[in-house]
């Protein structure tokens, strides 16, 4: 396996590799989901690249990017034990120059930002669409592997895979979870034994409302106002109902439906996000 810094070496190895290339994009701290992206990756293509880059343009200005964990001789050995060919970890001023505020960007349109997660993080989804982009230019990939925990990032990515014609296939991956059912998260490593406790809520809040639904409840208000209650130690920003195939929002439940929650806890303010087929 070769670890890669720099975007000429990158081009070099890429225009050597025979057969299909998988790309897994990541932003590092890698835990058992990123691992089965990568898993996957490696059992559908001949070479898999995953490019760990903490990327800063889809951080707002009060976010974390500073404290965002960075780990990568660990994560050099997760990929390689995974059967990895290339870790492309770039340094910010390879991937942008030396003006970041100055590029050229693919922003999603409004109808589709303006809601969930690109509502309370402006600019996020322009940043993670540019970066995407760029490591498709870059690897040549034919599959990237993305994960349906970030469930809005997804249908943009595929969107935008669509919208601008890119010759890509987008393999979504299921949500992978700790076996009390918390969502595995990067940001994970933030929380303080109290906040884990009550992090917990959120899924606990999304598998009681699909044994709502299963006894025939539809009525995402009467959802609502129960994960409400079994998140009240929560910072609840959003719970929201949305049709998998438009993210349109929805009032009544159907076979198409996803339930979304994006909620802080509050001993270390992390903000979790999760999300249910319903
Ligand atoms: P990140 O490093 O957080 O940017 O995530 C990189 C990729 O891993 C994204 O496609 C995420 O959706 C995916 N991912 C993160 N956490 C999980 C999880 N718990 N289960 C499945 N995929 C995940």
């Amino acid at each position: 396996m070769k670890i890669i810094d720099n975007i000429s070496e990158l081009k070099k190895e890429i225009a050597q590799l025979q057969g299909s290339i998988g790309l897994v994009p990541t932003m590092g701290a890698l835990h058992d989901g990123h691992k089965s992206l990568i898993d996957k990756a490696v059992s559908e293509n001949e070479n898999v690249v995953v490019s760990i880059f903490v990327n800063p343009i889809q951080f707002g200005a009060n976010e974390d990017l500073d404290k965002y964990p960075r780990q990568l001789e660990l994560d050099s050995k997760l990929c390689e034990n995974a059967g990895v060919k290339i870790v492309f970890a770039p340094k910010v001023s390879e991937m942008y120059g030396e003006n970041k505020n100055n590029l050229t960007l693919i922003c999603p349109p409004y109808g589709v930002v303006d809601k969930l997660c690109g509502k309370s993080r402006p600019g996020h989804f322009d940043g993670v669409c540019s970066v995407v982009a760029k490591l498709f230019n870059l690897t040549k990939a034919n599959k990237a592997y993305f994960g349906q925990k970030d469930a809005q990032q997804l249908f943009i990515i595929q969107k935008m895979v669509r919208d601008l014609n890119f010759d890509i296939e987008i393999v979504p991956c299921p949500i992978v979870r700790e076996a009390d059912n918390l969502a595995l998260s990067s940001r994970n490593q933030y929380l303080t034994p109290s906040d884990r406790k009550d992090g917990l809520s959120i899924s606990k809040a999304l598998f009681n409302a699909k044994e709502m639904v299963e006894r025939g409840i539809k009525q995402t208000r009467v959802i609502i106002d129960n994960s409400l209650k079994i998140m009240e130690e929560l910072d609840v920003e959003y719970i929201e109902f949305v049709d998998k195939n438009t993210f349109e929002f929805q009032e009544e439940i159907d076979e198409n439906t996803i339930m979304l929650i994006a909620a802080r806890v509050k001993e270390s303010n992390t903000r979790l996000i999760d999300n249910i087929n319903l």
